[in-house]
């Protein structure tokens, strides 16, 4: 007999896997996914790996197959036990990371009728039992669900079990169907012939409709219904003027079920790959020569770290790599930081690769993302462009692994497994034998320490590819925001601002604002006691917002109406402070009231506008100023952008945290890339109070190097990744003086477990309250464990309940 050693679904199970027999009867496969009993529940679990002897004495069978083939490739196993081990995840939260979209769906449980008609007498059966068991053998199948519907739960279960322990009905396990729904796109033909739709269109044309007159028009030369997305685009009509040719009876509007493709190839055309430049041709030939000698199964994995400005041509040779990956029979994988923010770069990826592509986002219903992930495994895609968690996406002969904006913290997950998917992405290459390209014009200091240190290639794109000499890097200036208090300038917008955006905007040039907060007033303060309104379950202050008039906590999304007067000392003098995109948009109405505004930030596009309109829109000119937070540094490509205003500098800059300087340099230097895309030339504003800052100074100048050589000194100095690593342990509870009790005794424990095996390289910081102290009414503490490998040695240890644990944590939590 065989044994099985399973990934269990449950919480207890930890970093575990557990021993099962497997009956005679049953196939199974490493990654397949089986039912199991556990405790007294049947679970769901996942073989990780096929033994002749079980790890215990005592083992269970498993109960039953949920899918006929394995769901998990043999790398992609290993790839979920090194996440468990590193991260100090639940193993099966490691597996979940890599099973089909809705795999965790209901159960159902079958009662069915033997194979074979079972011999013995069922004379001495009650009558219940005969009444269910004659049931069954008619059906067939029945649902256990079904016979509880009928007998009443108690009753159905005790019956079955009784029948299934006499060998004449068996037990079976089924998940619920994901169910697709079919997608429907109404299309649009003539109802009438085409001589008479001209003639009607005619007709039309002189009572001045002339919208309806030339849809009318275009129909009339269609040969066949046409979808009614496509027809508005082409004649740029409204959905009223397509109502009108409808009642007129002109025109019929038909629903179409269509192959969902993940992407619209509608206005896409294919491109070709461009002449490279030199920079762009030596990078190309490194990735070349590594793809190949992978392929061969000559070369050890490689990773590469291409370093160059935005618009230096990176995507460009992602490209090109990854044809040549496919020419080697291989596929690749891209992950970009936010796949909404991204259309532009999605469609050169499609518009290269022609149905070649897979995109995974979650706009996708359930039943569309399985579909996806089966034709992904099915290999039916080249590609596969998504965020963080298309690192997982089953697809076969990986050979090139692309990560873009390798900087961007949103490839770090924040709930369990707390992965981030570059290292995972590394890690992934390891098992698979693919290279990986990590892509950046602000590469993370602790990346470029290791391209610096020889274990990345690293790969430079020094310039901009410029078509004409026209669109060299912006000319940047700082503004010292206290020199324009001094000459009593107190808007939010400095002398050099203003008249910089007067000018672009009188020119027919587009400008955008950047600012790092969202909202209106960021805090509101009474003027007589000084009271300032808190979440009282997070006890961060209150953001002003205007569209709905309330104030809203942004961490736990609390709402509350705005108070008349002080809570606390009943004054009216409540006072507005500090500045989001909703007041500066407001400010900027006043002082530019020529000038078009639109708003782009989470609360946007929350609502009614997703970011392609707003980002159509802006594209189109129909505004000339777009205010907003990151989202506008994102990679977009905007000609008549000549102007970057950066309001404040400085609302990340004084953060207690390590890496503030490094993100305030990200943040700057990647908005400051939008300026001066075309042939306009560009410019960047930066206000701020501290302008001597070295962050500052050195996004100022487009200077990576000296950025980072100031940088890396200070965490060197400071013992700072990447010269050591952190664990970030934090524990939460609503008294806040046992929650410091709690942290003060696991800092004993901590220090006795580091004493006693003698690890000298691993130091303590704290407790200390977190940086947000109180969340959702829970008081959280926190101690960071700093060393060459904490995660060694927290794995070692039984972390008591109630302890949160980040490997190689990011910012302030
Ligand atoms: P990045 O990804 O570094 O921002 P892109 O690959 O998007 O840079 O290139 C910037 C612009 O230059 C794009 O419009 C792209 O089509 C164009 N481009 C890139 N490489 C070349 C090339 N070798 N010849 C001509 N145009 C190029
Ligand atoms: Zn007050
Ligand atoms: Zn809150």
């Amino acid at each position: 007999m065989g044994y099985a050693e399973v990934s269990v679904n449950s919480p207890v199970a930890q970093r575990r896997t557990f021993s099962y027999a497997i009956s005679p009867g049953l196939s199974i496969d490493v990654g397949q996914a089986v039912w199991v009993p556990f405790g007294d529940k049947l679970l769901q679990g996942v073989v990780l790996q096929l033994t002749d002897y079980p790890a215990v004495e005592e083992t269970k069978e498993i109960a039953g197959v949920i899918e006929p083939h394995p769901v998990l490739s043999p790398s992609q196993i290993l790839l979920a036990r090194w996440i468990s081990e590193h991260y100090l995840s639940p193993l099966f939260d490691a597996v979940a990371l890599m099973l089909p979209p809705g795999f965790e769906r209901k159960v159902v449980t079958f009662i069915s009728a033997p194979l074979t008609p079972p011999k013995q007498d069922t004379s001495s059966l009650t009558q219940k039992q005969r009444h269910v068991l004659e049931l069954v053998w008619r059906r067939g199948k029945v649902t256990l669900k079904g016979l509880e519907r009928v007998l009443g739960t108690r009753q159905a279960r005790l019956i079955t079990s009784q029948l299934v322990n006499q060998g004449l009905v068996v037990k079976s396990y089924e998940l619920e169907r994901v169910k697709v729904k079919p997608k429907k796109v109404p299309y649009l033909r003539l109802a009438v012939k085409a001589s008479q739709a001209r003639h009607e269109a005619t007709r039309l044309r002189e009572r001045r409709a002339i919208k309806q007159a030339g849809l009318l028009e275009f129909l009339s030369k269609a040969s066949q219904p046409l979808p009614l997305a496509e027809v508005r685009k082409s004649v740029n009509c409204s959905a009223s003027v397509v109502a009108a040719v409808v009642s007129k009876g002109l025109v019929e509007l038909q629903q179409v079920e269509v192959r969902r493709e993940p992407i619209s190839y509608q206005g896409i055309t294919p491109s070709y790959p461009l002449t490279l430049t030199a920079a762009q041709k030596a990078a190309l030939e490194s990735i070349q020569s590594s793809l190949f000698w992978m392929a061969k199964g000559e070369a050890s994995p490689s990773v590469f770290l291409l370093h160059g400005v935005t618009g230096s041509g990176k995507t460009e040779v992602y490209l090109q790599a990854l044809a040549e990956a496919v020419k080697l029979g291989k596929r690749g994988i891209v992950l970009v930081p936010e796949i909404a923010l991204t259309p532009q770069t999605i469609e050169r990826f499609a518009s290269r690769f022609p149905h070649k592509v897979a995109v995974l986002h979650s706009k996708l219903s359930l039943g569309e993302q399985f579909d996806e992930w089966q034709r992904i495994k099915n290999g039916e895609f080249d590609v596969v462009i998504g965020s963080r968690s298309a690192i997982f996406a089953p697809q076969p002969d990986l050979g090139l692994i692309v990560i873009d904006e390798e900087h961007e913290w949103t490839y770090k997950q924040d709930t369990s497994p707390r992965y981030h998917a570059r290292d995972v992405a590394i890690k992934l290459a390891e098992l698979t034998g693919a290279v990986v390209i990590l892509g950046s014009a602000t590469p993370d200091v602790e990346t470029f320490y290791r391209a610096q240190m020889g274990n990345y290639q690293l790969l430079e794109l020094p310039e901009r590819v410029t078509p004409s000499e026209g669109s060299p890097l912006p000319q940047v200036e700082v503004v010292d925001l206290r020199e324009e208090l001094k000459a009593g300038n107190r808007s939010l917008f400095s002398r050099s601002l203003t008249q910089a955006m007067a000018k672009a905007v009188a020119g027919g040039e587009q400008v955008i604002l950047f600012l790092n907060r969202r909202g209106g007033a960021t805090f509101v303060q009474c003027r007589n006691c000084g009271f300032v309104l808190r979440c009282k379950r997070c006890e961060v202050t209150l953001t002003q917002h205007f569209a709905e008039d309330v104030l809203v906590c942004h961490q736990c999304n609390y709402r509350m109406s705005i108070p008349q007067i002080c809570p606390r000392c009943l004054s009216r003098r409540i006072k507005f402070l500090g500045i989001g995109t909703e007041k500066l948009e407001q400010e900027a109405g006043y002082t530019f009231p020529q000038a078009r505004l639109l708003r782009w930030d989470r609360d946007v596009t929350r609502g009614r506008y997703s970011h392609e309109e707003i980002l159509a829109k802006f594209r189109a000119h129909d505004a000339d100023v777009l205010i907003g937070t990151q989202m506008v540094a994102k990679g977009l490509d905007l000609p008549l952008v000549t102007l970057v205003g950066v309001v404040s500098a400085d609302t990340g800059l004084n953060l207690p945290d390590f890496r503030a300087g490094e993100r305030t340099f990200q943040l700057l230097s990647q908005v400051a890339g939008r300026a001066g895309r075309g042939t306009l030339g560009g410019q960047v504003i930066i206000q701020t109070y501290s302008p001597e800052h070295y962050a500052i100074q050195t996004a100022a100048k487009h200077d990576y190097a000296s950025f980072y050589d100031r940088e890396i000194a200070y965490r060197r100095q400071l013992r700072n990744p990447p010269f050591t690593r952190l664990a970030c342990l934090t524990y939460s509870h609503a008294n806040d003086a046992l929650c410091q009790r709690e942290a003060e005794r696991m800092k004993r424990l901590l220090v006795e477990e580091i004493n006693s095996r003698g690890i000298a390289d691993l130091s303590l910081v704290g407790p200390a309250p977190a940086f947000i102290h109180k969340l959702r009414g829970r008081f959280r503490w926190q101690l960071i464990l700093r060393g060459s490998e904490p995660s060694a040695l927290l794995s070692q240890i039984p972390i008591p309940q109630g302890w949160m644990i980040d490997i190689d944590p990011l910012g302030l939590v």
